[in-house]
């Protein structure tokens, strides 16, 4: 997989170099990430890259020019571009899975004002969103974008099992996890996890993986898909542990 972000301050993103999981993929070669500046194409003889917007109004606007000249740089036939926006299709783990299939894609980060619209409209293929919420420029929720695909790639976690289990991958948030000491503070680790009995284990964490989600994120309960399997499921579990 590789990803060429477009920003005005590609040396945000040094940092992912050395950062933990990425940093690692990165020097395995599971996923490379290039950052590009946008100014490095502008024709300006000040390197400008924003201007006044039209019709009036406070801040900067991104000039098209440089980010277009930017983009034909980096595109190809396999490439996906994406403006990162407040305004876009807002990212969940679905989404995450389905961009994890690419090949290249090409992150446009924002600042100031945001992009010329000429570009948003013509020249990429999704817009997408971090959040209900504004920040100051695209780079942050670029790397929310790198951290969450690159997480997902073959090699990149010991086993699929990593993420397959986890929060919202199915759907549905993650079982509560516990690590030594057995007793912290007076507060105990769940009986059954120190049983040894795995099939007991499995229910247990099914079950409260079921019941974290419908006391936190209710949401999640009534739009997942599978709802009525899990339903199923919940009742032979029932049945299993003798309750029904
Ligand atoms: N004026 C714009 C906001 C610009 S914020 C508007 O009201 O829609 C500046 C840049 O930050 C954007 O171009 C975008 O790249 C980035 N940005 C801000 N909030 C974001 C979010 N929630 N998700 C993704 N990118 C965001």
């Amino acid at each position: 997989m590789k990803i060429d972000i477009l920003t005005l301050f590609p040396e945000v993103f040094t940092i992912l170099n050395t950062y933990s999981i990425i940093g690692r993929a990165i020097e395995q070669g599971s996923i490379s990430v290039n950052p590009i500046n946008i100014r490095d194409f502008s024709k300006d003889k000040h390197k400008r890259v924003d201007d006044y917007p039209f019709g009036g109004g406070k801040g900067m606007v991104i000039k098209p020019e440089p980010v277009f000249e930017a983009i034909n740089y980096c595109r190809t036939t396999d490439s996906t571009v994406i403006y990162l926006s407040p305004q876009g299709k807002v990212l969940t783990q679905d989404l995450a899975n389905e961009l994890a299939k690419k090949d290249h894609l090409v992150l446009i980060a924002g600042h100031y004002e945001g992009l010329d619209n000429r570009i948003v409209e013509n020249y990429i293929d999704e817009e997408i969103s971090i959040g209900d919420y504004v920040l100051t420029g695209g780079e942050l929720p670029a790397m929310v974008l790198v951290d969450t695909i690159c997480r997902l790639l073959p090699d990149v976690l010991s086993s699929e099992e990593s993420y397959e289990i986890e929060s919202h991958y199915n759907g549905l948030l993650e079982y509560p996890q516990y690590t030594r000491p057995r007793v912290f503070m007076g507060f105990k680790v769940p009986d059954v996890l120190l049983s040894g009995d795995h099939e007991k284990i499995k229910i247990w964490r099914h079950l409260s993986s079921l019941k974290v989600t419908l006391k936190k994120r209710p949401d999640l309960v009534a739009k997942n898909k599978s709802i009525d399997e899990e339903l199923n499921l919940l009742e032979i579990l029932l049945k299993k542990i003798g309750k029904s």
